[in-house]
């Protein structure tokens, strides 16, 4: 394809250095100034000295995927042994839940969950322990989603779960539904091949819709908009921390947009030119404005650990925060950057000719737009989405395996946090 071959090796050259200068405005963004800026020149991973861990620089290991793994894998459980409790850089003790008969003024925020009639028992099963570990303490106000209206039974259900206040919203069929420049024939062409390569949801046109619509239409629903926190749950997930202090609050006050438990990498068939397309918005007109100076940029184009996926995604990691748990900020998603993007790359139709996830939309979108520092991971919150988990060591934790990241071992390399920490947070131990 045009787009893929003409990027091709702009991705390789692509860096750090390039996406600076892309956002500075004082860089050559003239593509054939790129070829003296590789990732290994502007130095990719920066090793950490200040862990107790044995001192490995990993960027010599260019190329041999199974030892970069090993290493990864010791630093993530050393890193899960420390025992951590609440981030430090905010005063928790002003967040806390407020005692019977206090006064308490909850952020502008929502749980926000998106589900079918049928999966009532599984979105029960998240709420009851949602509510007991969180949501019990301060009474969030639910908003219940689905392009069906929901059921009158599932509604009553839903409330035996809670007493907080919930909304149920039909989402309208423009917002959901696959956009008419769309070619049906092409989609039924390439879902086909997706198919043959085994790719999970490939044929169904509803998950497609369901990708769209958490990337770049949730947070325009009419009922939404009175909203700006939300924390997004899934049926059948686990939560195994008692938290004691107020995570929107917690946003809020750091001025933090962006929240995860989980960071993983994804099937590369998936998402073979969405940083190619994305490359494509970024040279028109003057949108390299857009690209923030301090983004994960690094996180974005790893390539040590599963060299093979940046081959075929031209230079994209596929890294990505793992969207069934979000605890975000809607404003950042309604910013211009961020829409204009969404819709250039909603115009190519791939979100139905390949298979886009919101998760690594909004990820990616999140590593070029915000500063790293506004990105949160919720280092202290055990959290499980089948078959992954994030399982910190603290007193408030139970019935998850301390540091186990997959219920599969052979699932080891599809883990990504290591690369978030090395690459992106300045200073890991300042925040818990
Ligand atoms: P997976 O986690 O990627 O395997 O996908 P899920 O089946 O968990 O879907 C992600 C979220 O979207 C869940 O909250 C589902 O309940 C919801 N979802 C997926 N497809 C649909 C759909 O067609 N309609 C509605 N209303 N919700 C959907
Ligand atoms: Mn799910």
């Amino acid at each position: 394809e045009a787009i893929s071959t003409s990027f091709k090796s702009l991705s390789d050259k692509f860096d750090f250095t390039y996406l600076q200068n892309f956002a500075s405005g004082n860089g050559p963004y003239n593509r054939g100034n790129l070829k003296s800026a590789t990732l290994d020149q502007v130095g990719y991973i920066v090793e950490p000295n200040n862990v107790d861990f044995k001192f490995i620089n990993r960027r010599n290991l260019k190329g041999k995927p199974a030892e970069i793994l090993k290493i990864n894998e010791e630093r993530y459980k050393e890193i899960f042994k420390k025992e951590i409790t609440e981030p430090k850089d905010f005063d928790i003790d002003t967040i806390r839940p407020p005692k019977e008969g206090e006064n308490y003024v909850l952020a502008n925020a929502t749980i926000i969950a998106l589900v079918r009639n049928h999966e009532s028992s599984m979105i029960g099963k998240s709420i009851r322990q949602f509510e007991k570990k969180f949501n019990s303490k301060f009474n969030y106000p639910y908003t219940f989603l689905n392009d069906q209206p929901f059921a009158e039974s599932f509604k009553r259900r839903m409330a035996k779960y809670s007493n907080a206040p919930m909304e149920f919203v039909t989402i309208s069929p423009e917002l959901w539904n696959r956009p008419d420049f769309v070619d049906p024939e092409r989609q039924k062409k390439e879902m086909e091949i997706m198919d043959k390569h085994n790719i999970a949801y490939a044929k169904k046109e509803s998950y497609h819709n369901m990708c769209r619509f958490y990337s770049g239409n949730f947070y325009n629903v009419p009922e939404l908009q009175k909203y700006r926190y939300y924390w997004r749950i899934e049926p059948d997930v686990k939560f195994y921390t008692n938290i004691k202090y107020d995570v929107f609050k917690y946003l809020e006050g750091t001025k933090k947009v962006y929240g995860f438990t989980i960071n993983l990498y994804d099937i590369q068939e998936t998402v073979k030119t969405l940083w190619p397309e994305t490359l494509n918005f970024l040279n028109q007109k003057d949108n390299y404005k857009y690209v923030n100076v301090n983004g994960a940029h690094q996180w974005l184009l790893e390539n040590l650990q599963n060299p093979q996926i940046n081959k075929m995604t031209g230079g994209y990691s596929t890294c990505h925060f793992w969207s069934n748990f979000e605890i975000a900020d809607m404003d950042f998603f309604r910013g211009e950057a961020y829409n204009e993007w969404f819709k250039y790359l909603d115009s190519t139709g791939k979100f139905y000719y390949e298979r886009w996830g919101d998760a690594p939309i909004h990820s990616m979108g999140l590593a070029l737009f915000a500063d790293k520092k506004q990105i949160h991971w919720f280092r202290d919150i055990g959290y499980f989405h089948d078959p992954y988990y994030n399982c910190p060591r603290n007193p408030e934790t139970q019935l998850c395996e301390t540091s186990k990241f997959s219920k599969w071992e052979h699932l080891a390399d599809q883990n990504c946090m290591v690369n978030y920490i090395d690459n992106v947070m300045d200073d890991l131990d300042a925040i818990y």
